[in-house]
């Protein structure tokens, strides 16, 4: 069996890696397991160290990474640069901040000294997606290395490239030679891991299906996860926002990443007063985004990942105005090789259709008309995600209050795009998922809280 990178752009195969069997996966815990032991009584120095030096190796190669990210998975090249730039910054942050995040904190009780200590808990298996393949991984690896935890990265298989100069950066950035290891395994594969005594922790980030598997195997054995899983983020454009800005923000939000992203604007919910001017300004910067190869200059929109994820996409489009929903803008598969698919606006989106009721990944965006404030939040919750979302609205207060107290999910953007910043905690709540990555909870995450007392 192999691993295989296929470009989507052009559909074909350039690289194949050959798979491991289960034990060579199992000799590998136990390798990284050993490096573990030293590594977690190294001081915060010395791992910081380390980490400004994969920060550096990060931004100087960025350039290649990008190219790599293109290749495999289509993403435009300058958005891969910044996703090598985006780790470069997460790898500083905990650099900087690890030790504070972890220091002992003293409480006061009876006892002559009691405080709560911060162990790493060892290997950390770590499952992760295909759509920002370095960043999803580097946002686990950064504060969880920095804590004195080890870690086997299980890339998604369409990015085998990543996963092998990932494990690559850190080795080069002079962390002993086993602490990070990539497995070329298949997904079959996983539950042998967390099974292994060795792995005391598993952290996923990818789809609901894969989430249910992972946790259901991790709970029979009574293991940690954390669960990063998929998002239909509401975006409220409440009547009294500007139409110009409130349609950046959305078309913005809705092409991160060519629409593939956790966290892209999905759900377009739209008080009608704001309704008409909002849909015209929206469907003009949305057909203004440029479509093309990830290389050229310009390029917004590169092919989606791979031709099956197209062909979902295109299916849930079609489906949904089967059932009534308005095609403002694309919606046709277009005629040339690669797995594109065009900006895409559906109005007039309803209940029961898959456009209201499913992710959307890639660049379909889908406007549900509401007549209120109370029925857009009602209509925003309507979904078993609980990943993102924002509010459009010239009242600030107003804005706060709903994002604050209204909006069912992990984080709430008041007249900007959600995006995921090393220092504010990211995830999300009911099928998106539980736990934290980064900042302050992030780290803690995989750490045992130890209580100490001294009599
Ligand atoms: P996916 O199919 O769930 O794959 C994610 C990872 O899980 C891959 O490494 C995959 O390996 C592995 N996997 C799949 N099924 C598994 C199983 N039964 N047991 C063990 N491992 C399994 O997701 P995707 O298509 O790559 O990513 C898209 C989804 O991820 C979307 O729903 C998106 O919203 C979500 N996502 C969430 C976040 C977040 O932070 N919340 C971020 C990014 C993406 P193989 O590739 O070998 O199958």
């Amino acid at each position: 069996m192999t691993l295989q990178s296929i470009n989507p752009t052009t559909g074909e195969l350039f690289a194949t890696y050959e798979e491991w069997s289960t034990e060579q996966a199992q000799d590998v815990v136990c390798k990284v397991h050993q490096d573990y032991v030293a590594w977690h009584r190294t001081g915060f120095d010395r791992r910081a160290s380390l980490m400004r030096n994969a920060a550096g190796i990060l931004s100087d190669n960025a350039r290649e990474y990008a190219k790599l990210m293109a290749e495999e998975m289509g993403k435009p090249f300058l958005d891969g640069i910044a996703e090598a730039e985006k780790c470069a910054k997460a790898c500083e942050y905990f650099a900087e901040n690890a030790e504070t995040f972890l220091s002992r904190q003293p409480v006061w009780t009876d006892a002559r000294k009691t405080f709560v200590a911060f162990n790493p808990l060892g290997v950390v298996l770590a499952i992760m997606p295909w759509n920002f393949p370095f960043w999803q991984v580097f946002r686990f690896a950064a504060p969880s290395l920095m804590a004195g935890n080890a870690a086997l990265l299980k890339h998604a298989s369409n990015v085998p490239g990543c996963a092998l100069a990932i494990e690559k950066i850190f080795r080069d950035a002079g962390f002993p030679e086993n602490l990070f290891r990539t497995l070329m395994i298949a997904s079959k594969q996983v539950d042998a891991l967390i099974e292994h005594p060795l792995v005391r922790a598993v952290t996923l980030t990818g789809s609901g299906a894969a989430g249910r598997a992972v946790a259901s195997k991790a709970g029979a054995v009574l293991k940690k996860t954390v669960l990063e899983l998929g998002g239909s983020d509401p975006y409220l454009i409440l009547e009294d926002a500007d139409p110009h800005s409130a349609a950046a923000i959305c078309a913005r939000g809705r092409l991160v990443n060519s629409g593939q992203s956790c966290i892209a604007a999905k759900r377009f919910i739209v008080v009608e007063e704001a309704r008409p001017a909002f849909e015209k300004r929206f469907v003009e910067l949305m057909s203004k985004a440029k479509m093309g190869d990830p290389f050229e200059g310009g390029t917004e929109i590169g092919p989606l990942a791979r031709h099956d994820l197209r062909d979902t996409l295109h299916r849930q489009v079609v489906a949904s105005v089967g059932m009534g929903a308005r095609l403002l803008l694309g919606g046709t598969v277009p005629n040339h090789p690669g797995a594109y698919y065009p900006a895409t606006v559906l109005t007039d989106v309803g209940k029961g259709m898959p456009a209201y009721e499913e992710e959307l990944f890639g660049p379909v965006a889908a406007i549900i008309p509401a007549k209120s404030e109370a029925e857009a939040i009602a209509i925003a919750n309507d979904t078993p995600f609980g990943l993102g979302g924002a509010v459009i609205t010239r009242d600030l207060p107003r804005g706060e209050r709903i994002a604050e107290f209204e909006i069912e999910s992990g984080m709430v953007f008041v007249n900007e795009n959600v995006r995921s910043d090393p220092r504010v905690p990211f995830g999300g709540i009911k099928e998106s998922g539980y736990g934290r990555e980064l900042s302050s909870y992030g780290i803690k995450e995989f750490v045992n809280i130890k209580t100490v007392m001294v009599y």
